[in-house]
């Protein structure tokens, strides 16, 4: 909720009001005397420090020392008090933007539309855009898409005026040609047909207005991220609300909440523009190890440079972020050089599934401005950790009761064996379903990190803590008690220092599914992602084992027979041990838990029937929909490695080969390796499909890619450094040691 000191003048004291002309012509402003244009501020006639504030961000790229008041908190997003002042001119309040049936209303959509291009224009926007989220979007900056349409009109007199209609906003039509679609269509039937999203809001960045849209075919077909999002979130609420009115608890639906931690690199702009695989690619595809790389973890929390540009820039991120309503709570350090982290106040999933790809836009527009680029990928240095996107999860009813938080669900309900029914239902959901939970994190840059000792293995399971553990085990056997998780004080021996009350499970970073107390983490997600698909399979599979539950209740069964019964057949996938054991695997393997090092391997589950059956049952995807995915995250795999490939024959053509040449150093090994490299992609081209040709690219990216990069890593080392052309992992990890600030 945008809070209430946000509605102030929202212009700031250097910026003019926009033209009369157009203001009266619009009727923008016609129920408050003197138009919305020049609203007197509220509070007082002193110069306004957001005012100043923009005028820091103005002057100086690394001046934007000005504290961030919470009075401009939101004021680029249409939504709560700054949404309802113009909702007011039209006669309606937050409250009817709120209520998602606007949609459907007669006169709503056009007086919203109107507020909307009021607020629009105060603010210096004249454009709009329905915004959406192509299929299976793995490249930046590929990840959404618009069109902007300027809402200029012409008046009977010829004279402009501006303009925006409710089915300006409602709905949209595109080319959507060009967008991948997995044989869902031909191109002679490309036309991409956009609906307004009313539960996420409508946000506004330079001229243009933002309108979260779903993007379908002619026949309704999702040809988008958020279509199935919605799709499984319904899904879930639906039989939630039905598992709950089984066990005594009648709502009207739940809300899945997540918290999205964006780990990121930011590395010297100057050293990125000489290096065409950052550019091209985000990760590099050679590059020697310096002689200092994460050996000590110090850069892990450490303070970051007060002066220098990486929190200049993290700064200006933030605040770009608070005047959208993006609570970036948490910032810091990370493990690797130059790997930093953000984290927003959670939320629900739709909101903040688009709120995390606007983050992802303007760190990277952020970057750039502060002589930065940027780095999404997961992996874009070899021998140091790369960078996921840990999704917390949970789900709350809509009346406020949170499923995996004990106590609170048992004071709401009334009902404590509601909770172990929730936990048997996503631990037998984990056991069934596992594989999907892997496919989803299958993007490109996740083959480097998943199972090495930085992320959490290839194998799915869940970890509950031995306190919740112990706890299901007894119910499992027949011991039906509340669950009560204490905690322990822990005494640092010291009288004047605090005892600290340790929570009832300690954390576990090893495990791709951790239960942290009120939320599970899945940290197995790559920071690139567009969290949808996680999400969507997180969801459904939670809504096909609460409908289980439910039909076996139907059929005759109690609730907690059938938790039971789940967590015998189920309890395998609770494993509280560490990740990283390199015996895990093989164990995991003999208990029958899904386990798929390979990411195509892992693609190729969209198309498993028990996972088609999932998916139709949930009506999140159809089978015909199953197979146009599998084949689109197969593309967009193999269109990866084939830039990779690229980039690394150019970079050793036109740079490695040159530097060696030019030292006098043997080229010849360089010259095979690019060869080598050349006859492994056209094989990848002659395959007969794009799954053999998936796998082929993951040998050749795992295996020759790494022997070549080796071949040109050695030569490295021993040319010297004034003719080795490419920027040094050197030149590119140590920005955040003080040496970019002004002495
Ligand atoms: P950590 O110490 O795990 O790194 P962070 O503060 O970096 O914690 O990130 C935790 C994320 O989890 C935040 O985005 C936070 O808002 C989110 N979160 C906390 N509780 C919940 C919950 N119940 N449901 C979903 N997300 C949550
Ligand atoms: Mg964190």
């Amino acid at each position: 909720n945008v809070p209430h000191c946000s509605i102030v003048h929202h212009l700031s004291l250097h910026e003019p009001s926009p033209p009369r002309l157009t203001d009266t012509a619009m009727g923008c402003g016609s129920s408050t005397p003197g138009g919305s244009g020049s609203a007197p501020m509220v509070g007082s006639s002193k110069p306004s420090i957001r005012g100043l504030h923009k005028q820091a961000v103005v002057e100086g790229i690394h001046n934007v020392d000005q504290p961030s008041l919470s009075e401009g908190y939101g004021e680029d997003v249409f939504k709560g008090a700054v949404a309802d002042k113009y909702l007011k001119e039209q006669g309606l309040t937050c409250k009817d933007l709120d209520d998602y049936t606007w949609i459907n209303d007669k006169a709503k959509p056009d007086q919203i539309a109107k507020a909307m291009m009021c607020w629009a224009l105060d603010r210096k926007a004249t454009s709009f855009c329905h915004w959406f989220q192509p299929m299976a979007s793995t490249f930046r900056h590929g990840d959404t898409g618009c069109v902007q349409m300027s809402m200029l009109e012409f008046n009977d007199d010829g004279t402009p005026t501006f303009e925006l209609k409710g089915k300006n906003i409602l709905f949209g039509e595109t080319d959507g040609s060009s967008y991948p679609n997995g044989g869902m269509r031909d191109t002679h039937t490309a036309g991409g047909y956009l609906a307004i999203d009313p539960s996420s809001p409508v946000f506004l960045r330079g001229d243009c207005i933002f309108i979260p849209a779903c993007l379908v075919s002619f026949d309704g077909k999702a040809l988008d991220e958020k279509t199935p999002l919605h799709r499984a979130h319904q899904a879930m609420s639906k039989e939630g609300a039905r598992l709950f009115k089984h066990m005594g608890m009648e709502i009207d639906g739940m809300v899945n909440n997540i918290g999205l931690e964006q780990e990121i690199f930011f590395v010297p702009r100057e050293a990125y523009e000489r290096r065409l695989d950052l550019q091209f690619t985000g990760r590099t595809v050679m590059g020697r190890m310096p002689a200092r790389g994460q050996e000590g973890c110090d850069h892990y929390m450490a303070p970051i440079y007060t002066q220098g540009r990486v929190l200049a820039c993290m700064k200006e991120i933030q605040h770009q972020c608070f005047k959208l309503s993006i609570p970036l709570k948490t910032r810091h350090r990370e493990v690797a050089p130059n790997q930093y982290e953000f984290a927003p106040l959670f939320g629900s999933v739709i909101t903040q599934t688009d709120q995390n790809l606007v983050v992802m836009q303007i760190c990277e527009e952020v970057a750039t401005k502060h002589d930065l680029a940027c780095l999404l990928q997961e992996k874009p240095f070899a021998g140091v950790n790369g960078s996921g996107k840990h999704n917390n999860w949970s789900i709350s009813t809509l009346c406020g009761a949170q499923l995996l938080n004990p106590s609170d669900l048992t004071k709401k309900s009334g009902n404590s064996e509601i909770f172990p029914v929730v936990m048997a239902a996503i631990v037998a959901a984990i056991d069934q379903y596992g594989d999907l939970m892997r496919l989803s994190v299958a993007c490109p840059g996740n083959d480097f990190r998943l199972g090495a000792m930085e992320a959490p293995p290839s194998v799915i399971s869940t970890y509950l803590g031995g306190q919740l553990t112990d706890y299901l085990t007894e119910f499992m056997n027949g011991n039906v008690y509340e669950y009560k998780p204490s905690t322990s004080p822990v005494n640092l021996g010291v009288d004047i220092l605090p005892v600290v009350q340790a929570p009832a499970e300690d954390r576990n970073r090893t495990s791709p599914f951790p239960f942290g107390g009120h939320r599970f983490e899945f940290r197995a997600v790559g920071s690139t992602q567009n969290v949808s698909l996680v999400n969507v399979v997180l969801n459904a599979m939670t809504a096909k084992v609460f409908s289980d539950i439910s039909s076996r209740i139907e059929a005759g069964e109690t609730a907690v027979e059938v938790a039971q019964d789940l967590l015998k057949k189920h309890f395998r996938s609770i494993f509280n041990g560490n990740g990283y054991d390199p015996e895990w695997p093989a164990k995991a393997d003999a208990l029958g838990l899904h386990h798929i090092d390979s990411g195509v391997e892992a693609i190729d589950k969209f198309v498993d029937p028990k996972n088609v059956e999932l998916f139709s049952s949930m009506s999140v995807f159809t089978e015909e929909e199953c197979k146009a995915r599998r084949s689109i995250l197969l593309d967009a795999y193999v269109g990866t490695i084939e830039m990779e490939v690229g980039c690394m024959c150019d970079m050793i053509t036109q740079h490695a080969i040159p530097s060696a040449k030019a030292a006098g150093m043997d080229s010849t090994a360089m010259q095979s390796g690019v060869i080598e490299l050349k006859a492994a992609m056209a094989a990848i081209h002659a395959a007969a499909d794009n799954f053999e040709a998936a796998k082929l690219c993951r040998v050749l990216r795992l295996e020759t890619m790494i022997a070549v990069r080796k071949i040109v890593d050695d030569v490295e080392g021993e040319c010297p450094a004034n003719l080795w052309t490419l920027a040094t992992y050197h030149e590119l990890l140590f920005v955040d040691t003080g040496r970019d600030i002004p002495r």
